[in-house]
């Protein structure tokens, strides 16, 4: 691990102040960038621990719920308010890591995590998102984890967080707060495509800090979050999906798929979301949809799997979710 030098401001005015420092980086939690660190695969030299940071209330605003940056995954995940109005949310947290890592993690550093690519960790190793213009070894190498919607030939990596594909799904925001004031994002705008230069995993500017997510009321429908892992204890998504369905009678009136493991990004399948509105609530409607929902993907060797897996797994949370029927 590189030297480096530590300080923990009281405020986020103090917190903005210290990260234009040299080769500042913001610390919450520490349970990806720590690990990172260790393998000189982030360099800071300095870190700005924001997790005490007086931001980890839950609080009713606007129909919703505003999510302090520094509440923790367990935190999160247990709040009353979220379990009954955004199970999805809840669920997706709960399946996201152990308690020990939940008590730890915090709303923020969640959406900031970064890949779990084995070459991003390998500085040996080529990597486009760890050293700009070195290279992609996944493309040829063991890519069985890697991303099948949305990827380019310079990044095939795809976004860790369980979390994010729940706020996907909830269309969230992201307020963050720099020096020249504050701002809200789209989730959907949040995190980026890797593109030609998949070393930004975000759209955030320097020197901003997400202070909370913003959940818009709850949508009705029945809410779902399935994730398949090669563990059954806690492993990273090979697929996920966030479902929610609203049915009238024998039609489905509304749904909304977000998928997890897949992409750069939480991956919103649109089109098989128009699909399913005004549709007969069917299995074949559902598996229709699963299949719009990978329409355009490409594999890359190992990880043809996950095509039909993502597929199938789409069509099964929405079979779930229906069969809720939650108003
Ligand atoms: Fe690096 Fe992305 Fe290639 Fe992995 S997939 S080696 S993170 S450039």
């Amino acid at each position: 691990m590189q030297p480096f030098t530590y300080e923990r401001p009281a405020d986020v005015a103090a917190a903005l102040a210290a990260i234009g420092k040299p080769g500042a980086k913001f610390l919450g939690g520490g349970t990806n960038l720590l690990d990172l660190m260790k393998v000189d695969a982030e360099t800071p030299q300095h870190l700005v621990d924001v997790s005490r940071l007086p931001l980890a209330q839950i609080s009713d605003e606007e129909g919703g719920l505003r999510i302090g940056a520094t509440v923790t995954n367990s935190d999160l995940a247990g709040d009353p308010r979220v379990r009954e109005r955004y199970p999805v949310l809840s669920r997706a947290v709960l399946n996201g890591a152990s308690g020990q890592l939940r008590n730890q993690a915090t709303t923020g550093g969640n959406l900031l995590q970064r890949t779990r690519c084995y070459y991003f960790y390998d500085p040996s190793m080529p990597c486009n998102k760890r050293v700009p213009g070195s290279g992609c070894s996944a493309l040829k190498g063991y890519n069985r984890i890697h991303a099948v919607l949305g990827a380019s030939d310079a990044c095939i990596a795809v976004h860790p967080s369980d979390m994010a594909v729940a706020l996907a799904v909830l269309d969230a925001e992201v307020e963050v707060q720099s020096a020249s004031g504050q701002r809200r994002i789209k989730i959907a705008d949040f995190h980026r495509l890797p593109e030609a230069a998949p070393e930004k995993d975000t759209i955030l500017g320097n020197g901003e800090l997400i202070t909370a997510v913003i959940l818009p009321p709850a949508p009705p429908g029945g809410q779902i979050y399935r994730k398949v892992r090669d563990r059954a204890s806690y492993d990273f998504a090979l697929v996920s999906v966030a479902a929610v369905v609203e049915t009238e009678g024998d039609r489905i009136r509304s749904a909304r798929i977000a998928m997890g493991g897949v992409a750069h990004k939480p991956w919103r399948a649109f089109e098989a979301e128009r699909r399913l509105a005004g549709a007969v609530l069917s299995d074949d409607a559902f598996a229709a949809a699963g299949e719009a929902a990978v329409k355009g993907a490409v594999g890359r060797g190992h990880n043809d799997f996950k095509i039909p897996l993502a597929a199938r797994t789409v069509a099964r949370a929405l079979t779930d979710a229906a069969a809720q029927k939650k108003a």
